[in-house]
């Protein structure tokens, strides 16, 4: 009996600096199970510039898995190394896939500087530069003196990067090209183009770094026995690399290694473009969706529902789209802020959760709650359409997206799921009723909301035909009672 596949991001910007987020998700691992996720993304497990004050995505030393002390702990903000292997194996016993999360688009928290030859590029149109080449002291040594070799003796210098935005003799910032290089094409063209994100841009064009970066990937899959990936910052990194880097490593371990990737944008055609380039190697998140969510939500009722998925991956190639409703960087106070208002969280999650298309990805923000934020748990209004996904949400599906404010869906259920069908309907406006199709399955069946905000029963009739309810803005959620 297949099921359906059910993704959770296991943390967020904001969690305390206290190295237990391992030990956590080993420890709600049966129950992570029992509510149906089927596969976790984790955070950077390696060493990164800031230690253990650190989200994980300034990478200091990708050996270093909170093994070294190193960056002023052995254990990274998450845990130790021995803590990761054991998450990993607790979770795979419990038929969890574990996704890791890949950064490779840049360096930060060098050994030692240097100095080198580099010219100043227009921050907002990184083709022209603005100087000639000057001399200017950079920090992109890395030597890993408490680590040494162990694992690997790749020593890191300017040359296996394309340039930084921090000169140490001046303290100026600024985005700096190194003497020679230039930034790869096939990146995102945002800022003329988009190779710089931060810290020491890695050159993933250059042959010693790209062996080292695929010795390390082999390592990492052997090591941790991880079932995939999450790649990071993929608008700046040139698209043939992850093409390559994926093709070799899933040749070499023989290993599926589903992976997701963020291409951060909300432009459906430039997503499009990029699954073509990559040759649908990967999934890619649906930013799209994710800000037509947000505008849903910050539009006081005035966003035209029946839209909502208009322009969105799910919609155009719904194999590659992995639906998310907010993530660690569209939180508040960070660069991507776009965080969903809390009286539509149910109805986004109704609509990445119940329907046919897309696996959704659960934000432990919104599960667990941001407590420095003064975020509650979103829990049991989580578990609930959990419990509908993994029972009731199969089979085919009619769309009744006929107003501008009041939509609903139902699928009608399927043999292998016994009392399977759902009718889900949502406004954003006033309450209403829609009139649809729930399926033979369903005919002559009562239906509850499952939801608990209306309390009425609807009674199906022998074609499986009903009338379905809503409060005001709210989202009610319809399965059979038995
Ligand atoms: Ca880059």
């Amino acid at each position: 009996m297949e099921n359906n596949q059910t993704m959770m991001q296991y943390f967020e910007w904001y969690l305390p600096n206290d190295c237990t987020l391992w030990n956590k998700v080993a420890e709600e691992a049966k129950h992570l199970n029992h509510i149906g996720i089927t596969h976790i993304w984790l955070p950077p497990a390696y060493k990164a510039a800031g230690g253990k004050e650190d989200v994980g995505y300034g990478v200091y030393d990708l050996y270093d898995l909170g093994e070294f002390d190193q960056k002023g702990s052995i254990p990274t903000k998450y845990g130790t190394k021995e803590e990761y292997l054991n998450a990993i194996k607790v979770l795979q016993e419990n038929h969890i896939k574990v996704l890791a999360d890949i950064v490779l688009n840049h360096k930060m928290g060098a050994d030692e500087t240097e100095e080198v030859l580099a010219v100043e590029d227009d921050n907002s149109n990184r083709n022209v530069s603005l100087t000639d080449a000057k001399p200017i002291k950079v920090w992109t040594k890395y030597t890993f003196p408490t680590r040494g070799d162990k694992y690997s003796n790749f020593h890191w210098n300017w040359t296996h990067f394309h340039g930084v935005d921090w000169d140490e003799n001046t303290g100026n910032s600024a985005i700096y090209k190194f003497y020679g290089k230039h930034w790869d094409e096939n990146v995102d063209k945002e800022n003329g183009n988009f190779d710089y994100l931060m810290g020491a841009d890695i050159d993933l064009n250059n042959f010693d770094v790209i062996t080292e970066l695929q010795t390390w990937g082999k390592w990492y899959v052997t090591e941790t026995g991880i079932d995939g990936f999450r790649l990071d910052a993929l608008k700046h990194i040139r698209t043939e690399f992850y093409v390559n880097w994926l093709k070799n490593l899933r040749e070499e371990m023989d290993k599926g290694l589903y992976t997701v990737g963020e291409y951060w944008s909300a432009d459906i055609d430039t997503m499009t473009q990029y699954i073509e380039k990559i040759d649908g190697c990967m999934s890619l998140f649906d930013v799209p969706l994710h800000y037509n969510l947000y505008r849903a939500s910050i539009s006081n009722g005035e966003f035209n529902m029946s839209q909502i998925f208009d322009g969105t991956l799910v919609q155009s190639n719904p194999d590659k789209a992995v639906t998310f409703v907010d993530n660690h960087d569209t939180e508040i106070g960070q660069p991507l802020e776009s965080w969903i208002l809390d009286w539509f969280k149910p109805h986004a999650y109704a609509l990445i959760l119940l329907r046919k298309e897309g696996i959704p990805c659960i934000f432990y923000g919104d599960y667990y709650g941001i407590a420095s934020q003064n975020k509650k748990p979103k829990k049991e209004i989580l578990d609930i359409l959990l419990n509908v996904r993994e029972n009731y949400a199969y089979g085919e599906q009619n769309d009744y997206f006929n107003d501008n404010h009041l939509i609903g869906f139902t699928r009608v259920g399927d043999d292998e799921h016994p009392n399977s069908g759902v009718a889900v309907i949502m406004t954003n406006k006033l309450g209403g009723s829609i009139a649809m199709n729930v399926g033979k399955h369903l005919a002559n069946a009562v239906l509850y909301d499952c939801t608990r905000s209306c309390s009425e029963t609807v009674q199906i009739d022998n074609e499986g035909n009903g009338i379905f309810y809503c409060k005001d803005g709210s989202v009610s959620v319809w399965i059979k009672q038995v």
